[in-house]
């Protein structure tokens, strides 16, 4: 695999046949998504045994990222949609009370109207309408429109700049976590993360039903831009999930921050991924418009972990051709170098030390092949995170889901190998492994890290050795 920039779509009935999964992954697909705002249980469950069963046909080590909704908030149902017009009176209203005017939906966040002011903006359906709040009362809202459109059930709403009091997991959230830890989930994102106690709440709720996932916290709003710091170093990765955040700040600052985070991500040693609308008009047309091929481009050239494809591969037309797009892309400006934020990581510790060392000394070397021995990916994670420039990198270790969990970082290659009980065995093993897959050939320069050299003793170590 020459690419190094992970990529992850979400299933959806664009994509939910074995075949089209199947076909995905020759395609270049690393990680699965399931978006439980949309996905039913069982279909969730049917679908991370596909992704297994077709992974496995071809030995790949491709994950499954269950998405959990997290504490947002959703218009009720309405027999037939409203048209509406710029003027029009829209209310918001609490479930157990009824309409006061024409135009009345419930919505599924009792406190709501404790939460907002007069004045406050209401976005609904990811922005397609604008409303201004105009009254508040302790049972309902009222809201002038401000861009027509139309309105339907379960709609999505924003409040820019307004600080919920919801809980961090919903009950609904607490249902999809017992789910996706009975169906061995590689990763957990969580919706709206606002701080790091969040993201302690979710592990610790995922440990309680001895789950093994990693936990992925979505930075969608003010509030996780405020303490953006504290969540990535609580972590174990980070998505820029574009869609929610481009309406809660001003579109103008997405880009900044987008850099930002990723920076960020990078001097402080976890992975991002970025995400949403990447190649949004894909979902109906079979090429990506100019303005999509750019973001890709800067995506990759930021050198984010993974990007992550939604309704194009979900419920587009073109999803085999969205990924074919994605990898083209990413190949291509992977060739011309990056931005380089690897170089600014903080060491913060020996080990973090030692895998500086050992991309320097690999990417010094003409076609070199750098290879770490991890036990638990984090060896192999810190190393990624240094961005090796010229080197080919792979890992390895001896659980799969180890493998799987390496399959969002930018640059990795694993493979599942037991370790033998002398350093030397499993560096010949790992050799062999590698001359196998065409990987390495006679006399090609090999950077080993580890920080194993038997079951009875650790230390960090570098070795240099020729295949
Ligand atoms: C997003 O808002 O960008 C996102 C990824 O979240 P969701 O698709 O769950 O709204």
């Amino acid at each position: 695999m020459s690419r190094k920039t992970k990529l992850i779509v979400t299933l959806g009935p664009a994509t939910e046949s074995p075949e089209m999964i199947g076909k995905l992954i020759d395609g270049g697909v690393n990680v699965f998504r399931l978006n439980m705002s949309h996905a039913k249980h069982e279909w969730a469950a049917k679908m991370t045994k596909q992704v297994r069963k077709e992974s496995e046909k071809r030995h790949a080590h491709i994950a499954v990222l269950f998405d959990l909704t997290g504490p947002s908030i959703r218009t009720g149902d309405l027999e037939k949609a409203y048209d509406l017009k710029e003027g029009d009176k829209v209310e918001f209203r609490r479930a157990d009370v009824e309409a006061s005017i024409p135009l009345s939906t419930t919505v599924n966040y009792p406190g709501l109207m404790g939460d907002v002011a007069e004045g406050n903006t209401l976005v609904v359906d990811n922005g397609a309408l604008l409303m201004l709040i105009e009254r508040v009362a302790e049972d309902r809202i009222i809201c002038d429109v401000r861009t027509p459109g139309s309105m339907g059930s379960r709609r999505h709403i924003n409040l820019p700049g307004v600080r919920l009091n919801l809980p961090a997991l919903t009950e609904k959230d607490h249902k999809d976590l017992a789910l996706a830890v009975e169906c061995g989930a590689d990763y957990i994102a969580g919706s709206f993360v606002r701080d790091a106690a969040h993201v302690r709440e979710l592990r610790d709720a995922m440990k309680a039903l001895e789950g093994e996932a990693q936990i992925v916290a979505k930075i969608e709003d003010q509030e996780a831009i405020k303490n953006i710091d504290a969540i990535i170093q609580e972590t174990d990765v980070i998505m820029i999930a574009r869609g929610d955040l481009g309406i809660e700040v001003d579109f103008a600052d997405l880009p900044i921050l987008q850099r930002r985070i990723v920076k960020r991500c990078h001097e402080l040693g976890t992975r991002v991924i970025v995400a949403t609308q990447l190649l949004e008009s894909m979902i109906n047309n079979p090429t990506p418009t100019r303005a999509e091929v750019t973001d890709v481009m800067n995506a990759a050239y930021e050198e984010a972990d993974s990007l992550m494809l939604s309704g194009e591969t979900s419920v587009g037309r073109y999803p085999e051709r969205c990924v074919e797009a994605i990898v083209r892309i990413a190949s291509r400006i992977e060739r011309s170098g990056g931005h380089g934020f690897g170089q600014h990581v903080i060491l913060r510790d020996e080990r973090q030390k030692t895998a500086r060392a050992a991309v320097t000394l690999a990417d010094s070397l003409v076609d070199a092949r750098l290879v770490v021995l991890t036990r638990r990916g984090v060896l192999a994670n810190h190393i990624a995170l240094m961005r090796p420039r010229t080197a080919a990198f792979f890992a390895f270790t001896p659980k799969e889901r180890v493998c799987r969990q390496l399959s969002l970082t930018r640059g990795i290659q694993a493979f599942q190998m037991p370790f033998c009980s002398s350093i030397e065995e499993t560096i010949q093993r790992a050799t062999e492994q590698l001359r196998e897959a065409g990987l390495v050939r006679e006399g090609t320069p090999i950077v080993i890290v580890s920080d194993i050299l038997s079951d009875h003793f650790a230390a960090n170590s570098i070795l240099l050795h020729h295949a």
